[in-house]
């Protein structure tokens, strides 16, 4: 039976293992060494796995910046790094006066080297591959894992296939992808379905698969919801009551669930301090919320999805045995979103300076609507998560106000266009 409540991390190593690191599947329990042999799901049940370990983190073994701060928490001391977490925790004084909650903070996790939190993972789990040996890394992307696989994949010396559907990655990241020399293979099929495809390779030995169903990757992930309780003491003085973030995969949903059941299992963190997460999907493409709202087990497949938040228009989210009681245990919700309020939302962050790609705006859009309808109580302190930086979707960006108009080239005409509104 599946056990992912906020206790169930910090049970005794099983007696088949050896080191202090193995793999636990979610659903049977079964435990699997780490780095053996490749595996993504359990061999009996297809389960997802979670990494486990025998020693866990309090806030004093965590020393030195960024992903790599956490180590005492990570299969690792270092990893390939190319210097990625330590990201900023913005106020944003205008939207929180506006929602009027007490305190609003925005994590922006677009200040990662390739401008989003998938470095995180990438640090990761491109360090994992170099124990198990492999050479060719894959993933099916809608833009931003394959902008970070190829950067990481490329700086550790190896071979990186990405497949996107065509059409429906922003610009930015494919740029990224083919700059920093990964093979770029576009499909005419959806995320969902180029997900299909290279877990069918992954698990005929092909490729090893850098996608968030890799448990890796989470752990990685996961040193968001430390950093963000780390900052909120320093900055506020608290601990934030709860999370915002939009949701794809739900990987991250996953990953700061984990991170907290840690903390709660070493004793660091009392149950009633991890903060309630709560996920935000686009109204075109929000199985996790209509499973939230239903109360099911388990995430229906939606088959055709449309979002202009590209990075989020995911119709089946692998994660979703890990995300649904992360939402539930930490007593949070989920909600969907338009593309109006979340572009809308956009530009409310950028008049405050800080620039992000439409589904990171899902989060702020989030928040407004359940401070509407009255679940967001006036005391809290919230923490929006803003996944990706504004330069990923440049697309999205330029047609967001105004069109730049072309007038002569003159003084004239410059101060008539200036004064013209
Ligand atoms: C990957 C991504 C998401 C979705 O994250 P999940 O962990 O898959 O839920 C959201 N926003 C951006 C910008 C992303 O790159
Ligand atoms: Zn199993």
């Amino acid at each position: 039976m599946a056990d992912l409540t906020i206790e169930s991390i910090g049970k005794k190593k099983p007696s088949s293992i050896k080191g202090d690191v193995w793999l636990t599947c979610i659903e049977c329990g079964e435990a699997y060494p780490p780095f053996d042999f490749v595996i993504y799901r359990c061999q009996k049940c297809r389960g997802l796995l979670e990494v486990r370990y025998a020693n866990l983190p309090k806030f004093e073994d965590f020393s030195g910046r960024g992903v790599w701060r956490y180590s005492a928490s990570l299969p690792f001391e270092k990893g390939v790094s190319i210097k990625e977490g330590d990201t900023p925790l913005y106020t944003v004084p205008r939207i929180e006066t506006e929602i009027g909650i007490d305190t609003l903070r925005v994590k922006h996790e677009g200040m990662n080297p390739t401008g989003s939190f998938k470095d995180r993972g990438m640090t990761v789990g491109v360090r994992v591959v170099q124990e198990l040996g492999v050479e060719r890394l894959a993933c099916a992307s809608t833009g931003n894992t394959s902008a970070s696989l190829a950067a990481y994949g490329s700086r550790a010396g190896l071979e990186v296939i990405v497949l996107l559907p065509a059409g429906k990655v922003a610009m930015g990241k494919v740029a990224q992808a083919s700059l920093h020399g990964a093979k770029i293979l576009q499909l005419d099929g959806n995320f969902d379905e180029c997900l299909d495809i290279v877990t069918k390779l992954a698990n005929e030995g092909e490729v090893y698969l850098l996608n968030s169903v890799n448990p890796f990757r989470l752990e990685g992930q996961k040193t968001i919801g430390f950093e963000i309780l780390e900052q909120s003491l320093e900055e506020v003085g608290r601990y934030p009551d709860r999370i915002v973030l939009p949701v794809g995969n739900a990987g991250n949903t996953a990953a700061l669930y984990k991170g907290f059941r840690e903390l709660v299992a070493s004793g660091a963190l009392k149950v009633e301090e991890v903060p309630k997460i709560t996920a935000i999907q686009a109204e075109g493409a929000s199985p996790v919320v209509e499973a939230i709202k239903s109360g099911k087990g388990q995430v229906e497949r939606w088959s055709d999805v449309e979002t202009k938040a590209t990075a989020i228009r995911i119709g089946n989210p692998v994660n979703a045995p890990k995300a649904l009681p992360a939402i539930r245990e930490t007593k949070g919700t989920a909600i969907s979103v338009s593309d109006e309020e979340i572009l809308a939302a956009q530009c409310e962050l950028a008049e405050e300076g800080i620039g992000v790609e439409p589904a990171s705006a899902a989060s702020i859009a989030g928040l407004k609507k359940l401070r509407s309808q009255g679940v967001i109580e006036d005391g809290e302190y919230v923490v929006c998560l803003a996944t990706g930086v504004l330069l990923k979707d440049p697309d999205a960006a330029s047609f967001a106000r105004d069109a730049p108009r072309e007038i002569p080239a003159s003084v004239e005409a410059v101060m008539q266009a200036i004064l013209n509104s």
